[in-house]
């Protein structure tokens, strides 16, 4: 063995060097051919055991420094390219124009829930919730809708196939009425309160269906409220609603949860009562259910019987929102079409 080897391994690593520039992909090349375990290199050195000691001496720590030198040249060279590729990378150009940001909106819906809650806290009602999956107890038994009552045959249900820890039947609200015993087990009349959400029915959807809609109750509770404290409220909400002047009309119904039960029917906002081709020539457009709280709903709420007196009423957030902003078809609201989205 000799230096002479050691000479021609160092400058052919330098032209190496020089050939592979700032080429990565070459100086990887470079790395196996002079450092890997089958390099000329490594192989001089693991021959290093068999020389004498004399010659293990003096070659043995020239072969040693010399892979020293190329590891060293190597690896700091790579390095220092690959700093600078990340550099670049990062590299902004402030002079750049900037890239304008897709900005959201609340959905119509959302505003006009908010709308809603906004009227009801000026007249002093509180907001509450309600959990949107629920037993049967509170969604049906508990407003006097048995199993077995034909009545239950009015809501279309998704019932969940899972029971809860206490073995009990789970559906998603078909109505957020759910939230009525609910909130009168943990409070004391008199109170007036509202309850916005989700509800959920198994039905086909048209362009007035919809088997995930927006919903929300009105409940007020106190020792001495009558069918006129409803009207009175009902008519100063849609008059707030709408911005003008609304009547509204009672008809006879039936609800298992409210007795005596009410369809009601506010003036028609169009032609303001005369009779146009939107409320059929009637001077009224149907609005939703109402009634006074059947005193079996209290007994499930643990009120004693016939002490207390109220009236609920629900409807559906999508109808007012269609009435209101002229949407010809509730599916839109779900449709994730941005058109239809961006114009409100
Ligand atoms: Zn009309």
């Amino acid at each position: 063995m000799s230096k002479d080897i050691l000479e021609k391994i160092k400058s052919d690593f330098e032209k190496g060097l020089q050939e592979a520039g700032n080429d990565l992909g070459k100086l990887e090349e470079l790395r196996i051919k002079f450092l890997s375990r089958k390099s000329e290199l490594n192989q001089l050195l693991k021959g290093i055991k068999d020389l004498s000691s004399e010659e293990k001496k003096e070659f043995g720590s020239l072969a040693n420094q010399t892979r020293k030198e190329v590891e060293t040249k190597l690896m700091d060279l790579i390095e220092e390219i690959q700093q600078r590729k990340d550099l670049e990378k990062d590299w902004i150009d402030v002079t750049a124009p900037g890239k304008k940001e897709a900005i959201g909106h609340l959905n119509l819906l959302s505003k006009v829930q908010r709308e809603i809650e906004d009227i009801f806290t000026s007249m002093s009602f509180e907001i509450a919730d309600g959990p949107e999956i629920e037993n049967e107890w509170y969604n049906f038994d508990a407003l006097n809708i048995p199993k077995n009552h034909p009545a239950r045959d009015l809501w279309d249900t998704f019932w969940i196939k899972n029971k809860n820890k206490k073995g009990e039947k789970l559906l998603v609200r078909t109505h957020t009425s759910n939230a009525q015993v609910r909130y009168m087990e943990k409070h004391k009349p008199p109170f007036q309160v509202i309850v916005p959400g989700k509800a959920y029915r198994y039905e086909a959807t048209d362009a007035h269906h919809e088997h995930s809609f927006c919903q929300f109750e009105a409940l007020v509770v106190g020792d001495s409220v009558s069918v006129a404290n409803f009207k009175s409220i009902a008519q100063e909400f849609f008059s707030a609603f709408f911005g003008e002047k609304i009547e509204i009309r009672l008809r006879p119904s039936y609800f298992p949860f409210t007795e005596p039960s009410f369809e009601f029917d506010i003036s028609c906002k169009v032609c303001q009562g005369k009779g146009c081709p939107t409320c059929g020539h009637t001077g009224w457009l149907e609005m939703g259910g109402c009634g006074m709280v059947n005193q079996r709903v209290f007994e499930s709420a643990g009120y004693e019987k016939n002490k207390y007196q109220g009236f609920a009423w629900g409807f559906g957030i999508e109808r007012l929102a269609m009435m209101k902003h002229q949407v010809g078809d509730i599916r839109n609201f779900r449709s994730g079409d941005l058109r239809f989205i961006r114009q409100f």
